[in-house]
């Protein structure tokens, strides 16, 4: 494709600068990042007013025709190509406005639910989704099935129009606050581990769910553990078939992996700010460092267009957003050491004592782990495109075939 923006997407970036000028300021450096994870604030109230300030920022949107452009029409998007709306988000992290509060919802959720809900779904779940007003959570991960997650064993066993779902999830990112979560249940044990799952739209209020936060080693707790005892999940929640949901979790976890690959609200930019800011940026190592940071973030810009031109012709990205997530996560990696390196001591000092209030230890030294394991780690993606697009020998797989209740723990 050309990278240059065609007459159409120049002009869109305007219309883009546009409406953010009109309802919202542009950023001035000073980064806000807690306002996009209301989880870590200190008190309960602060945390309502960081949700309030997100809710409120996509309602403005979603009214003035701005939420979910790469959405269809009818479901209260534009239809917009994900490059047009990708320009959106390039434009609008330049703002002072909390963004990626929704990639869970929007970003993976939604899509996922276009794609396989039936229409009483799309038309129960998607505009408040859009709204900002439910948001979601996944309940993906268990305590011995992450990256093996068609290991997963909470139970879903079907009793009359009900489901009664048993077990455990782990890492579960905004649980607290979510309305509603991705749920993936084993319900056939007699078949092969892909066959036998279904993925469920779970109310989070329903009796019988517990949320844990769990402490993290910073004091924040940004995600938690969620057990399900007993919970009766009507059969109406069920995305596509029984036993059948390994079709929707392909979708979900693709658009996952391409939301982490091109997640970001700073740049390499930012980083010679701080350089300059700790007048190091004169320093010969800093400056290789810097420059291989340039050189990463055009591939990684280039990969997020390939991947964009592959959804826009309506095609599931595959190994190509697992390319992307890696190569975002390697990019990540070198960010995160040389922020520290630029800080030097004043890297260890924290909250209001640190530069910018800790931002840069947070957001990019312990925040690149959420690229580097989140939404797979980087070993599975290597396995993916090792397999997938090398042409690599399949990892042994002694299980494949076998009765799930037949595979040793
Ligand atoms: C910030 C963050 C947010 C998250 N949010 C959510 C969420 O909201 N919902 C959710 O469901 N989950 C969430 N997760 C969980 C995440 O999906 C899992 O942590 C991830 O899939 C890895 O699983 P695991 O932690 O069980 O590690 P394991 O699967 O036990 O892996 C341990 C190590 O072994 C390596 N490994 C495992 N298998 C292989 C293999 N076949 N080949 C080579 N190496 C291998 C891994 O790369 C890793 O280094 C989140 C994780 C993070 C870090």
């Amino acid at each position: 494709m050309d990278f240059d923006d065609t007459p159409e997407e120049a002009a869109w970036r305007v219309e883009c600068r546009d409406f953010l000028d009109a309802h919202a300021s542009r950023r001035d450096g000073a980064i806000d990042w807690s306002a996009s994870h209301w989880a870590i604030h200190p008190t309960v109230a602060e945390a309502e007013a960081a949700r309030v300030a997100a809710a409120m920022w996509q309602t403005t949107k979603f009214e003035a025709g701005w939420a979910g452009l790469s959405w269809p029409c009818e479901f209260g998007g534009r239809g917009m190509s994900s490059h047009f709306n990708a320009i959106f988000a390039e434009t609008e992290a330049a703002y002072d406005v909390p963004i990626g509060v929704y990639a869970q919802s929007i970003g993976m959720a939604g899509p996922t639910i276009i794609v396989h809900g039936n229409d009483d779904q799309k038309a129960r779940y998607l505009e408040p989704m859009l709204r900002g007003i439910e948001t979601w959570c996944q309940l993906f991960s268990e305590p011995n099935a992450g990256s093996d997650l068609a290991g997963l064993r909470t139970a879903g066993v079907i009793d009359g129009d009900e489901m009664i779902v048993t077990g455990q999830k782990v890492w579960t990112s905004n649980a607290i606050e979510a309305a509603h979560a991705m749920l993936l249940v084993r319900t056939d044990p007699d078949a092969p581990k892909h066959r036998g799952i279904t993925y469920l739209l779970l109310d989070m209020t329903l009796p019988g769910i517990e949320i844990r936060p769990l402490q993290q080693i910073d004091g924040r707790a940004e995600f938690n553990e969620v057990f399900l005892d007993e919970v009766r999940v009507p059969l109406d929640c069920v995305l596509g078939d029984v036993n059948a949901g390994w079709g929707p979790i392909l979708t979900t976890l693709a658009n996952e992996r391409q939301s982490i690959g091109t997640a970001g609200r700073f740049g390499v930019a930012d980083v010679v700010e701080l350089a300059r800011a700790f007048e190091v940026a004169h320093r010969p190592t800093v400056r290789q460092q810097l420059a291989r940071l340039v050189e990463m973030e055009s591939t990684i810009r280039y990969l997020s267009y390939r991947v964009r031109t592959a959804a826009s012709r309506g095609e599931l990205p595959g190994a190509e957003s697992s390319v992307l997530k890696l190569a975002a996560s390697r990019r990540l990696e070198l960010q995160g050491s040389l922020v520290m390196e630029i800080m030097g001591g004043a890297a260890m000092l924290a909250a209001s004592d640190a530069h910018m209030n800790g931002f840069w230890q947070n957001a990019s030294f312990l925040g690149q782990w959420m690229s580097r394991i989140g939404g797979g780690t980087d070993e599975i993606q290597r396995n993916i495109v090792g397999e997938n697009v090398l042409g690599l020998p399949q990892e042994p797989r002694p299980d494949k075939g076998v009765a799930f209740r037949d595979i040793p723990i």
